[in-house]
């Protein structure tokens, strides 16, 4: 933050805030609407079909439904030597920043327990050997102290909120155990711990001395995912003391690699872009009670997705008749999407059905916006909708994946069954850092409005690539000029 380009309002400027999404976004510098990654699992109308954002029809993990090159991808086109490696604790993370055409993509699978790749990638032949160094085991009976705090914190954190979610197999009060092996939440306790960043940032240095990077005159992308930081604010919530901790240790994790690479690559050889593929909303039931503290009240709590169903298959009952047992008029709900069961509809009006269910969806207390999608695509707008978080729903929208019906929740509340999430066109929710460091980059603290959109255009412009159409534009960096 000293010594690179800080961008202090940099928001997403669509509305489904969530991992597929924004992770696809970051290097294409183009919206949902345009990289089709409408969700973390997406419907296609057309066919029916129903998956994974990050893989293809026969299974495999892969880039297969982003439908615009990543900057990665443009790079190897023009300079086939490039390397463009993906590396995350989540798949969808690495494989949509990565792309397609990247030369390694690996990450961690949770159920095996180890790093991995896919058919759709060339097969790094470090990876058994990686794997052998860099795996859970050796975190088998650790515990998770927190970091001393820093004086002079604005807030100093409180440990147990009644609100907080439990550690795996422990509670919501440090320090945190990591479960025994053969515990079934052992894998959680890991990953819900910053054990699992040092896993992740050990990694990302064997890659970097393993796969060479940036060690000849054509440039390399290196694509990072960490995730630690989101599955920990899911279960204490954007405020709570593991959150702090988690970052002061990612800020550590970030001094180590930015040392590793000064040795291997040269300082005046690498950009940095340190950002986040969505932001967060606090835990509903804490905001709720600091406003009772201070004698006013918040609208904010829950929605579960049974709750969503339930109402529009007794509004659809009525409207077509009973179901038959075991069925319901929704044939998924992925959030923002939901994707109805023509099936079971039959032939009745399409623009009837998808009205009654937006209607239907709208009446729980908890929503704030339900919207047919063709309404979208459609560009009609309802009054009550302000232009801009049209706008940000609009760009989520992509025709013939985003399900008939797309809903948002009111300020402060959440849907799903996490203590604390994401997922709304809210400003909290839209809210992420954005910093740059590195080669030609004069230190700047800037607060113009910019979007994650950007930062492909301005890494192209750093390279010298064009990058086509993207939705982004290149941010007014101090760069000096060198090479
Ligand atoms: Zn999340």
């Amino acid at each position: 933050m000293a010594n690179g380009a800080v961008f202090t309002a940099c928001r997403y400027e669509h509305a489904n805030n969530i991992t597929g999404p924004g992770h696809a976004t970051l290097l294409t510098g183009c919206y949902p609407a345009r990289t089709g990654i409408v969700g973390n699992d997406f419907c296609d109308l057309a066919s029916g079909k129903c998956g994974y954002c990050a893989q293809d029809s026969a299974g495999v993990f892969g880039a297969r439904n982003m439908l615009v090159p990543t900057l990665g991808d443009v790079l190897r086109k023009i300079s086939p030597r490039s390397k463009v490696v993906g590396v995350g604790l989540k798949d969808r993370a690495a494989i949509l920043m990565a792309g397609p055409s990247a030369t390694t993509c690996v990450w961690y699978d949770a159920n095996a327990r180890r790093w991995t790749s896919s058919a759709a990638y060339p097969q790094p032949s470090w990876l058994s050997s990686i794997n052998a160094t860099v795996n859970v085991d050796r975190y088998i009976g650790a515990v998770w102290s927190p970091l001393p705090l820093p004086s002079g914190l604005p807030v100093v954190p409180m440990d147990s909120v009644a609100e907080e979610g439990a550690f795996p197999g422990g509670n919501s009060a440090f320090p945190h155990r990591i479960l025994d092996p053969s515990h079934p939440k052992f894998m959680a306790s890991v990953l819900i711990s910053p054990f699992s960043m040092e896993m992740l940032f050990d990694v990302v240095t064997e890659v970097v001395d393993r796969e060479n990077l940036g060690r000849d005159k054509s440039p390399d992308v290196l694509c990072v995912g960490v995730s630690t930081t989101d599955y920990i604010g899911h279960v204490f919530g954007p405020d709570s003391w593991e959150v702090l901790d988690v970052y002061a240790r990612a800020d550590r994790e970030i001094k180590d690699l930015l040392e590793h690479l000064n040795r291997r690559v040269g300082k005046n050889n690498y950009v940095l872009v340190v950002t986040s593929d969505h932001g967060v909303a606090p835990i509903p039931e804490v905001i709720r009670r600091q406003a009772e503290q201070q004698r006013t009240t918040i609208d904010a709590g829950r929605i579960r997705e049974v709750e969503i169903q339930v109402r529009i298959d007794s509004a659809l009952s009525t409207m077509l008749g009973p179901l038959a047992p075991n069925s319901s008029y929704v044939r998924e709900i992925y959030e923002p999407s939901i994707y109805l069961n023509w099936n079971a509809i039959g032939k009745a009006d399409r623009a009837r059905v998808i009205e009654t269910t937006t209607r239907a969806v709208a009446s729980h207390p908890g929503i704030g916006i339900a919207l047919s999608s063709d309404d979208v695509t459609q560009k009609r707008r309802p009054a009550a909708i302000d232009t801009a978080t049209w706008n940000y729903i609009a760009r989520s929208t992509f025709a013939g994946r985003t399900g008939e019906v797309v809903m948002y929740p009111k300020p402060y509340w959440i849907i799903g069954g996490n203590v604390a999430t994401h997922g709304t066109p809210y400003d909290y929710d839209r809210w992420v850092p954005m910093m740059w460091y590195g080669a030609g980059i004069a230190p700047l603290t800037s607060d113009i409005k910019c979007a994650p959109v950007d930062i492909a255009p301005t890494l192209a412009r750093l390279l010298g690539v064009r990058l086509g159409d993207a939705d982004g534009r290149p941010l007014p960096l101090n760069t000096t000029t060198r090479r």
